[in-house]
C-alpha cells in the first residue's frame, strides 16, 4: 500500500485560542509526525499492512531509514503544521506543505516498481494535484486498486480524479467543496455520492463523523448509510485518516469482504481512534483490537 505527504506537527495547548494580533500563554508544546499520507500509512501499518510512503522532505531533516521512497530536497523545508488546541478541543491549524509540493514525476518514476506491485494506492491532495493524479493513473494502468481521499478539498478538481479512483472517500466538508452540496445528514451525503457517480466515480464513501458513512456505488446507485457505534469521543483529530488507513488495509488484505463489511470494520477502528487524544498517537494497533476484525 502506498501513501503520500508527510509533515512535522507542532502542537500548542492553550486554555483558549488567541485572537488576531494577540499573544497568549499556552501550557504545553509538543511535536509529532503528521500529514494525511503519513497518518493513513501509520494506521494501516498498525493493523498489520505492509506499507510504503512516497513523499519528499528537506535533506537531512528526518531520520527516515525505516521509510522507503522518500525524496530529499534542499529547496524547501519539510512540510509542517502548527496546531493550536484549546481546552474544549477546538483547534486552528496552519499547514506549510513545503517539500511535499516538490514531489514530482521524477520521484514517481523512481518509485514506479513499487507502485506497480502494490495492492492499493492511496492518494490525497497535500502534494500537488498533478502529481497525485499522475500517481493514480500509474497505479490504475497497472491494475492497482486506487483509493483517493481529496483532502484538503479543491472546488475545481480535475475530472480525471473521478475516473481514476476506484474508491473516492471524502468527509462532509470536502464533499461540499467538491460538489457544492451542503452535507448535514446521510441523505445529503447520498446526494453527493450520486452526483459524484455522474462525474465518473465508481464507488463513493462520504464519512459523517459520529454518524458513520454513506456508501454509493455504480452497481446499485442507491445510497447506503453504514452507521457506527456510539462512543465517548475525546479527540476526533485524524479520525478520517484512521478510517482511510483502515479502509486501505481491508481492501488490500480482505478483498473478498463486501464493501459494507469493510466500511463497518473501518468505522469501528476510526471510532476507537476518537477515544484517545492526538492523531497518530490515537490510532489503534491490531493487538489491542477485537480479533474478530481480522
Ligand atoms: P474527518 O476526520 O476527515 O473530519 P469524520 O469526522 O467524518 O472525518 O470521521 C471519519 C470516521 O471516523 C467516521 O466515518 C467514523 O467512522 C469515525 N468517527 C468520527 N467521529 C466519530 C465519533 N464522534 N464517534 C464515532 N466514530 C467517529
Amino acid at each position: 500500500q502506498l501513501y503520500k505527504s508527510l509533515h512535522i506537527n507542532h502542537y500548542i495547548l492553550t486554555s483558549r485560542l488567541p485572537k488576531a494580533g494577540e499573544t497568549i500563554h499556552g501550557h504545553k508544546f509538543f511535536t509529532g509526525f503528521g500529514g494525511k499520507g503519513a497518518n493513513q500509512c501509520v494506521q494501516a501499518a498498525r493493523l498489520g499492512a505492509r506499507t510504503s510512503i512516497i513523499c519528499k522532505v528537506r535533506i537531512g531533516s528526518l531520520l527516515l531509514n525505516a521509510v522507503e521512497y522518500v525524496g530529499q530536497t534542499k529547496a524547501a523545508a519539510t512540510g509542517a503544521a502548527s496546531i493550536i488546541v484549546d481546552s474544549e478541543g477546538q483547534n486552528v491549524i496552519v499547514i506549510v506543505a513545503g517539500a511535499n509540493l516538490l514531489l514530482d514525476s521524477e520521484d514517481l518514476k523512481k518509485a514506479n516498481h513499487i507502485i506497480c506491485k502494490a495492492k492499493v494506492m492511496v492518494c490525497q491532495l497535500e502534494i500537488t494535484p498533478a502529481t497525485s493524479l499522475e500517481a493514480l493513473k500509474m497505479a490504475h494502468a497497472n491494475g492497482v486498486k486506487t483509493l483517493f481521499n481529496p483532502a484538503p478539498a479543491l472546488a475545481d478538481l480535475d475530472p480525471q480524479f473521478y475516473t481514476h479512483s476506484d474508491i473516492f472517500c471524502c468527509n462532509e466538508t470536502e464533499a461540499e467543496i467538491i460538489t457544492g452540496i451542503p452535507v448535514g445528514n446521510p441523505e445529503d451525503a447520498g446526494k453527493v455520492g450520486l452526483t459524484l457517480l455522474e462525474r465518473g466515480c465508481k464507488l463513493v464513501i462520504v464519512t459523517l463523523g459520529a454518524e458513520g458513512c454513506v456508501l454509493v456505488s455504480v452497481d446499485e446507485r442507491i445510497p447506503k448509510h453504514v452507521p457506527t457505534g456510539k462512543v465517548a469521543a475525546v479527540d476526533t483529530t485524524g479520525a478520517g485518516d484512521s478510517f482511510v488507513g483502515a479502509l486501505a488495509f481491508y481492501l488490500a488484505y480482505y478483498p473478498h469482504l463486501s464493501m459494507e463489511e469493510v466500511i463497518k470494520k473501518s468505522n469501528f477502528i476510526a471510532s476507537v481512534s476518537v477515544q484517545a487524544s492526538g492523531t497518530q498517537t490515537s490510532f489503534p494497533k491490531r493487538k489491542d483490537l477485537p480479533q474478530d476484525l481480522f
